[in-house]
C-alpha cells in the first residue's frame, strides 16, 4: 500500500467579522509596492458596500468583478491571466477569491496560471502543474462545496470538465467568516449545502473510506443534519455550522473520493451547463438504488425546505447528447471505483447510465 501525502491549507482564520482582518493578513505577503493584490469578487457584490468597502485596496491593487453565472471555464481563466499579465509589469503579490466555489476556483486557477506556461486546459488532470502559483487566498461567501480546502480547481475545458488537481492548488490562506453568507438566497443556500451533504454520503458510503475521512465526514454530516433537519431558522448558528460542515466535508473527500452523484452531475454540467449544486440535487434525487438512506433523508430535507429540484432536464436530449454526458461520467474512474469497488464496470454500463439520465 502506498499512502498519499497531501498538502493542507497552512493558514486559516475563522469567526464572524474575521474578514475585517484581511488587510493585516495579506500585507506582509506583498512582494513589491507595484506588485498588486488582485481580488476576484463575485459580481453579486458589485453594489454591496457592506462587503466591498472592507476590501483592503492599496497601491495598484485591483478588484475584478466576475460573474458566477457560468462555472469556470479554461478559456476565461486564460483570458484573465493574459489581462493581468498585460496590465501589470510585476507578477501580482496575490490572488484573492471572494465568493462561492466559482470564485474560489477562479482564484486558484489564475494563481497557478500566472506561473505555469500555456493554457489551463493543459493542466486538467492529476499532478500536471509543475510550478508553485502566486500566493492565493480563499474567502467563501456561501457554504458547501469544500473548494476552500480542496486540492483542485474544477474547470470546464474544450474537451472535458476536470480539475487542476495538484499539490500547488490549495489556498495559502483561507478566511472563514460565516457572516459573509447571510445574503445567500434560500434555494441556493440549499443547493450548495446539499453539495456538502452529498460529499459526506458519497465519502462515508465509498469503498475508499478510512478513519481519516470517516472522522471528518461524520462531523460534517452531523452539522448538515443540524442545519437542514433540526433547525427551523437560518440563523447565525446555522451560518457558522454550515461553513464548518463544508470544511469538514472537503477534508473527508480529500482522503477518499466522491461517488455516483458527482460523476453523473459532471456529465450534466458539461453538456447542459447545469451548475454543480443544483446538478448534484437533480442526480441525487434519482439515486435510491445506490444511496437508499441518504436519498430518503435528502427528500425529507427537500420537503422541509420546500425547495424545487428541477426534473425533466434530459427530456428532449438526443442520442448524441446522452452519449456525451455518459462519456464524461464514465471517464471519472476513481469516483466509480470509490462508489462501487474495482468491479464497477460490471454494473455501470452505458445503458445503465442512459436509463438513469432519462429519469432526470
Ligand atoms: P457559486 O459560486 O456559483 O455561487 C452560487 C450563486 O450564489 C451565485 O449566483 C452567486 O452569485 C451567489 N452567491 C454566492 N455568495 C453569495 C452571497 N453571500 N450572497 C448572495 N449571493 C451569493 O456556487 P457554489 O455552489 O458555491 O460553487 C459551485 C462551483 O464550485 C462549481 O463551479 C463547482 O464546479 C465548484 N466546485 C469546486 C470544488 C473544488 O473542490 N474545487 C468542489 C465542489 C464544487
Ligand atoms: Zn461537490
Amino acid at each position: 500500500m502506498r499512502y498519499r501525502n497531501f498538502p493542507m491549507v497552512p493558514r486559516i482564520i475563522f469567526g464572524r467579522g474575521s474578514f475585517n482582518q484581511l488587510g493585516e493578513i495579506i500585507e506582509p505577503k506583498r512582494t513589491h509596492k507595484d506588485s498588486p493584490f488582485i481580488f476576484i469578487v463575485d459580481d453579486v457584490f458589485k453594489d454591496n458596500k457592506w462587503l466591498t468597502s472592507r476590501i483592503p485596496l492599496k497601491n495598484n491593487d485591483k478588484i475584478l468583478f466576475v460573474s458566477a453565472e457560468d462555472e469556470p471555464k479554461t478559456k476565461y481563466v486564460d483570458q484573465y491571466r493574459d489581462e493581468i499579465v498585460a496590465e501589470f509589469e510585476q507578477l501580482p503579490s496575490g490572488i484573492i477569491g471572494i465568493g462561492g466555489g466559482t470564485m474560489l476556483d477562479y482564484a486558484k486557477a489564475i494563481a497557478l496560471m500566472l506561473t505555469n506556461p500555456g493554457s489551463s486546459s493543459d493542466y486538467q488532470g492529476w499532478d500536471l502543474v509543475k510550478n508553485q502559483g502566486v500566493y492565493h487566498v480563499g474567502i467563501p461567501t456561501i457554504s458547501g462545496t469544500g473548494a476552500e480546502v480542496s486540492r483542485t480547481t474544477v474547470l470546464t475545458g474544450p474537451e472535458k470538465k476536470l480539475g487542476m488537481n495538484s499539490d500547488y492548488t490549495p489556498f495559502d490562506q483561507v478566511v472563514l467568516d460565516p457572516e459573509l453568507t447571510k445574503g445567500v438566497p434560500d434555494n441556493q443556500w440549499f443547493y450548495t449545502g446539499m453539495d456538502c451533504y452529498i460529499h459526506c454520503i458519497e465519502s462515508l458510503d465509498g469503498t475508499y473510506l478510512n478513519t481519516f475521512s470517516e472522522s471528518y465526514g461524520e462531523k460534517s454530516l452531523e452539522l448538515c443534519r443540524n442545519v437542514f433537519l433540526e433547525k427551523d431558522v437560518r440563523d447565525e448558528e446555522s451560518q457558522d455550522k454550515l461553513m464548518m460542515a463544508s470544511w469538514h466535508g472537503g477534508m473527508s473527500i480529500a482522503y477518499s473520493q466522491v461517488g455516483v452523484a458527482h460523476a453523473m452531475s459532471y456529465g450534466l454540467g458539461y453538456l447542459l451547463g447545469t451548475k454543480h449544486g443544483v446538478g448534484n440535487c437533480i442526480v441525487f434525487n434519482q439515486l435510491e438504488e445506490f444511496y437508499p438512506e441518504g436519498v430518503a433523508e435528502f427528500k425529507t430535507m427537500v420537503n422541509k425546505h420546500q425547495v424545487e429540484i428541477p426534473e425533466g432536464v434530459c427530456k428532449n436530449l438526443n442520442d448524441k447528447q446522452f452519449d456525451i454526458m455518459i462519456d464524461v461520467a464514465l471517464g471519472l474512474v476513481p469516483l466509480w471505483e470509490n462508489a462501487l469497488g474495482k468491479d464497477w464496470q460490471k454494473t455501470i454500463t452505458k445503458d445503465k447510465l442512459r436509463s438513469l439520465y432519462e429519469k432526470m
